[in-house]
């Protein structure tokens, strides 16, 4: 039987972190600042900036929301974003997705000051994951709270075999990018991926990733005994219930490891939001931070 990795517990553990950083900002009169930019009335958008904010405000970062009707034009939201660069107390920007189809996600992307990118989308802070820089740079949270995670485990990567499926701007492709930085030999899997072949590859993969938006796509005979699974998945079915990407009944009793749906990846992505967000503030005001995620 798997280990259940507690990711609600790790993001816990993540926040205090992040909240005794803010308290050495204030000390220096530096309080983060998080912009988020809403367009249009998505119900599960509205709940996850809830969220946001909600969390945000237990650990002494001032989130911002700017909320936009539907049929808000891209000149508004460029308008809004020129403002928010700007504004000196504002650290971090994300605008939520998806965004309505008269906004161009990649013009909005290109937009963000990189100093102030804390989804890490911009192709000057994409490029430099993809370069395999190391460094300050924002790193699109969700990948980089698996890694957090995985860290938190105590799971080897080098040497082993990463399977991801997805390749998302949002997390497949910057999960194989920093797997690959872990020394893991990464396969990158899509929708064009014959099931066949997805198979045979799952076969030898130590390390799986899922995040296609698909229920059920991985079963429990589909994984090596002891792989670890990462279901980022979230999906909510006809009755109402939230599953991920992975069966997890029967998954569990194959994997070594392996997150559950709810409580596994999503905390872990507000928790790195809010990371990411105070390391901008710090990055901002020229403050040296002391804890970092490796203290957790
Ligand atoms: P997306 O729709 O942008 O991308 C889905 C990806 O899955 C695509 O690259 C596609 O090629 C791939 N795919 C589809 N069918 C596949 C198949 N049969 N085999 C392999 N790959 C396949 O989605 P996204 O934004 O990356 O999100 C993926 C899922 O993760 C969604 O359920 C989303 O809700 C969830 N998500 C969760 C969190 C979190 O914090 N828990 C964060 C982001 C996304």
């Amino acid at each position: 039987m798997a280990k259940i990795i507690d990711g609600k517990a790790i993001a816990k553990k993540l926040r205090a972190v992040v909240a005794t950083q803010t308290v050495a900002l204030k000390e220096q009169a530096v309080t983060p600042g998080l912009a988020v930019i809403l367009v249009g009335d998505d119900p599960a958008s509205e709940i996850y900036v809830r969220n946001k904010e909600r969390a945000a405000a237990k650990v002494g970062v001032n989130a911002k929301t700017f909320k936009y009707p539907n049929d808000a034009t891209e000149e508004e939201i460029l308008a809004q974003i020129v403002a928010l660069n700007q504004d000196e107390t504002i650290d971090a920007i994300l605008v939520q997705s998806p965004v309505p189809s008269q906004i161009n996600e990649q013009t909005i992307q290109e937009a963000i000051l990189p100093a102030k990118d804390v989804d890490g989308f911009h192709p000057e802070n994409s490029g430099r994951l993809f370069a395999g820089q190391t460094g300050n740079y924002p790193i699109a949270n969700t990948p980089r709270g698996i890694m957090t995670m995985l860290h938190h485990e105590e799971i080897d990567l080098a040497g082993k075999h990463a399977v991801v499926l997805g390749r998302s701007i949002l997390v497949g492709r910057p999960m194989f990018a920093l797997l690959q930085m872990a020394n893991a030999s990464v396969t990158l899997l899509h929708r064009y991926t014959p099931a066949d072949l997805r198979r045979q590859l799952l076969a030898t993969a130590d390390v799986v990733v899922v995040a296609t938006g698909v229920p059920d796509l991985i079963m429990g005979a589909d994984l090596k005994p002891g792989a670890t699974v990462i279901d980022v998945g979230m999906n909510r079915l006809p009755n109402n219930t939230l599953v991920g990407d992975v069966n997890f009944d029967t998954a569990k009793k194959v994997a070594g490891a392996i997150t559950p749906v709810p409580g596994g990846v999503g905390p872990m992505t507000i928790a790195t939001l809010l990371e990411t967000t105070v390391e901008l503030a710090a990055q901002h005001h020229h403050i040296e931070l002391e804890h970092g995620w490796q203290n957790i």
